[in-house]
């Protein structure tokens, strides 16, 4: 059975379980949560060494971290230590976006090497094996497609992108929108060559059941894909990109109907003032199903600083109820991130979660931001370090410029902490 059959029956599983003590949580909220599809737990049956992680509503904000070759750079061992550094920086999930060397290898190192869960898109491996064995993207067939997705569940990938959402009926309502970036999703690309040259529906779309029918086996976790997302400011919100979220609503439905894990992928390139509009319309349009946005990024005109851009929206979406943050990195927009470009991007999105932990209210990150002021307040170097999200770097920035009295560099021997207990004779609160 998968974790929503176990929980619609009542039961507590030890995933369930495991995600409740890692959140500090009663099992029965987490059991409740997955019942109601407001939380998933992705976590193929197949990938042996998985702590399990929850993501959705209630929980600790969730970032992934994008990993993968390219046509350019297909290079195993560089994928494998980006994995370290994004787990070591605190990545949740990990995805795997290889579309360069031998895709399955990659996929299947870097799953025997991660104790996070690991999400891939498919259809990436069929176009590109449909460019090597036939020519071209459009001549792969559906049975091609799920033949890769069938190889992804049996390697123990824990949650897959499918852009069901592409229909035809969307593709003719982004013909008639005009848009100034079209389309940027990879995937929905590729979805939608092929419909267009083979004048035919989406097969995710129209055998549907038969992919509900494929992950069920594994519980592989479906991340339904947003192909029509908006890669420009200009085309946020747009009727195509809502048009698809409808479509995945109701097979967000589906899938809970088939005991399915679904979770809902969103925007991408969004103005401010319309970050929470997205959240809410898709929390109300697919029940509760568990938002993971990408980014979104809040400008389009800072390449080279793009994991500060997808933070600042990350934040936003996050406190107005987002669940899941899809990091970008410094390298978005200009080439294949690097393991530095990886670490960043992991610690931005970590920033702008737990910004916004703070105020969903999740348990101890109003406390852990207390902490850090008392041990700001007592000077104390070694116990901020230990507080900072990135501890390193707050050990490094400290030493860097070291002071000569207690304080640090900034202010020297008037330190504003310093000064107000010695002026005023206040003691240190403790924490
Ligand atoms: S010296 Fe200035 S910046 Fe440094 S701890 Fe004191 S008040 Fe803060």
């Amino acid at each position: 059975m998968t974790q929503l059959e176990l929980a619609r029956k009542g039961s507590i599983s030890p995933q369930m379980k495991a995600v409740a003590k890692s959140e500090g949580v009663a099992a029965e909220f987490i059991r409740q949560g997955v019942a109601d599809g407001t939380i998933v737990i992705p976590s193929n049956i197949k990938h042996a060494n998985l702590v399990p992680c929850g993501i959705g509503q209630g929980l600790r904000t969730k970032v992934n971290a994008n990993i993968g070759t390219s046509s350019d750079y297909g290079d195993i061992n560089t994928e494998l230590e980006k994995l370290r550094i994004a787990v070591d920086a605190g990545a949740d999930a990990v995805m795997d976006l290889s579309t360069g060397g031998d895709i399955p290898s990659i996929r299947r190192a870097i799953i025997a090497a991660s104790t996070v869960p690991i999400g891939t898109v498919p259809i990436y491996q069929a176009g590109i094996e449909a460019i090597e064995k036939y020519g071209a993207i459009v001549k792969m067939s559906a049975d091609n497609i799920f033949a890769v997705i069938e190889e992804n569940c049996r390697d123990g990938v824990d949650f897959i992108t499918v852009h069901c959402g592409v229909t035809q009926s969307a593709i003719a309502r982004l013909k008639r929108q005009g848009r100034v970036a079209d389309v940027v999703s990879r995937g929905g690309v590729f979805l939608i060559g092929w419909m267009l040259h083979n004048e035919r529906e989406n097969p995710l779309y129209e055998q549907y059941d038969r992919l509900l029918g494929l992950v069920k086996e594994f519980d592989v976790t479906l991340s339904l894909g947003d192909g029509m997302r908006p890669g420009s400011l200009a085309d946020a919100t747009d009727r195509p990109q809502l048009e698809e979220l409808l479509t995945l609503g109701e097979l967000v439905e589906r899938a809970r109907q088939a005991g399915v894990q679904a979770m809902v992928e969103g925007p991408g390139h969004l103005p401010l003032n319309h970050i929470e509009a997205n959240v809410q319309l898709e929390k109300t349009i697919c029940k509760g199903a568990p938002f993971y946005v990408l980014g979104p990024l809040v400008t389009d005109v800072a390449a080279g600083y793009d994991h500060i851009t997808g933070a600042i929206g990350g934040a936003v979406a996050a406190a107005a109820g987002a669940d899941f943050l899809c990091y970008v990195t410094p390298a978005e927009h200009l080439g294949l991130p690097d393991a530095e470009d990886v670490r960043q991007g992991v610690i931005a999105s970590r920033i702008a979660a737990h910004a916004a932990d703070i105020v969903k209210g999740v348990k101890g990150a109003s406390d852990w931001d207390r902490k850090m002021s008392m041990a700001r307040k007592k000077l104390d170097w070694t116990e901020q370090a230990k507080l900072s999200l990135d501890p390193e770097r707050s050990r490094q920035g400290h030493a860097t410029h070291a002071s000569t009295g207690t304080a640090c560099s900034m202010c020297g021997q008037y330190c504003a902490m310093a000064l107000m207990e010695k002026y005023l004779g206040v003691m240190t609160p403790k924490c």
